[in-house]
């Protein structure tokens, strides 16, 4: 059981008021709030031993450094990667995948080589894919939904050719709170000898990820929406592939012997780490790894669980609400329309009632073409959320729908 009024009170800002009102935050989807611990852990950084990392022989250079990989230790063991080389810092999920389809992309993907991806992704995990096939006359090829959105994994199947040189999908997703059955997608993949990307932006903060169980051959994710800092993510990717592939930017501390006739890379991780890092925000991430690993990744998942289906339950007694993504396996994602009031009109009302939630297409507009419509209302919670925030929200539509139905 989670001490949930205690949990809030480390979370600084959710005491805030907007126009009066106690703020409800329901925009977790977009990026979570920060524990004082990481808050702590930043000011910390800052404050006691800021320098740059393996660059210097001098005393805060050395503490920096140990910090920094002490913090690839800490996710290396989160997300229970076998070697601290398969841990790469990146800027979060967009920059990960990016430097996987540019290098991957770089070494294996050549003319009529096809990569798949679903309906449902992130536009972080579609557009690099299709600057990638036009770069490379490659093809994409894309995974139905069903209604409920979830995968019609069959017609996945289908899609598999010899020339599937990668397939890359979300573990949840952002849109909808679908949870991927990504072990069958792997599976069936991997036997057809095809590596996977998983986009885990909406998957490390609400489940027990384990990359070595999952068999993933890349997983990323962003540090902001699991609590640590903005601008921090990871790349983690199986040793085999990173080791063959090019790196993606070039310059320092990513080489070994620089002439201008030749150059040579440094060993992973640092070859996919160039220029200065954000060595910081990578202590702060860690700070947060280490707070969600002392809440219990168990008992998170069981408290969400339960808020997802009071909120369901809640906005179906809404006469002319309809939900977006009923799949079985959910995350506290839920997005919905209200009647034919416009997403806009209902969260800026929400709004002056003092509740965040997130409208509009939500970076996925393929699945919005799937369902007709143009955006949903998107309300996406997390542990620190309460039924009682619940209950303010469903008030807040009643009278959205006062005023506008
Ligand atoms: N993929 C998914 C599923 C996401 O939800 C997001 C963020 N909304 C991203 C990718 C991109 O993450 P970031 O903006 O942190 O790079």
């Amino acid at each position: 059981m989670l001490d949930i009024e205690k949990i809030r009170s480390q979370f600084p800002i959710l005491a805030m008021e907007v126009y009066g009102k106690p703020l409800v935050y329901f925009d977790n989807g977009a990026t979570t709030h920060k524990p004082v611990q990481v808050i702590n852990a930043v000011s910390d950084a800052y404050t006691n031993f800021n320098s740059n990392i393996h660059r210097g022989v001098h005393y805060l250079s050395d503490i920096s450094s140990e910090k920094y990989e002490g913090a690839r230790e800490a996710i290396r063991q989160f997300v229970n990667a076998g070697k601290r080389e398969e841990i790469i810092f990146t800027a979060g999920t967009t920059a990960s995948i990016n430097m996987v389809a540019f290098s991957f992309g770089e070494k294996y993907i050549g003319e009529g080589d096809e990569i798949i991806i679903s309906t449902i992704e992130h536009h972080a995990n579609i557009v690099p894919w299709q600057v990638l096939c036009e770069r490379k006359k490659a093809k994409l090829l894309v995974i139905p939904v069903f209604d409920d959105g979830s995968l019609d994994i069959e017609a996945y199947g289908k899609l598999i050719s010899d020339r599937t040189r990668i397939v890359a999908v979300s573990h949840v997703s952002n849109a909808l709170g679908t949870i991927n059955p990504v072990k069958e997608i792997i599976g069936i993949a991997h036997s057809n000898d095809i590596p996977v990307l998983v986009d885990g932006a909406q998957g490390i903060q609400h489940g027990d990820v384990d990359v070595n169980e999952m068999n993933c051959d890349f997983y990323v994710f962003s540090g902001h929406k699991v609590y640590g800092p903005t601008g921090t993510g990871v790349l983690y990717g199986k040793e085999k592939w990173l080791e063959e592939m090019p790196p993606y930017q070039t310059g320092g501390d990513m080489v070994d012997k620089v002439t201008f006739e030749k150059t040579t890379y440094s060993k992973l991780p640092f070859k996919f780490e160039a220029g200065t890092t954000n060595f910081v925000g990578a202590v702060g991430m860690a700070a947060a790894f280490n707070y969600i690993t002392g809440l219990g990744i168990d008992n998170i998942i069981q408290r969400e669980k339960e808020l997802l289906d009071y909120s369901t339950r809640r906005l179906e007694e809404i006469e002319g609400l309809k939900i977006y993504g009923t799949a079985k396996d959910k995350i506290p994602v839920i997005s919905f329309v209200l009647e034919d009031i416009h997403q806009y009109d209902v969260g800026m009302i929400l709004d002056k009632l003092g509740i965040a939630v997130r409208t509009g297409s939500h970076c996925a507009q393929p699945i919005m073409d799937r369902f007709g419509i143009d955006g949903t209302i998107r309300a996406s919670l997390c542990f620190y959320n309460t039924t009682g925030e619940v209950d303010a929200l469903i008030e807040g539509l009643l009278k959205v729908r006062e005023m506008m139905g």
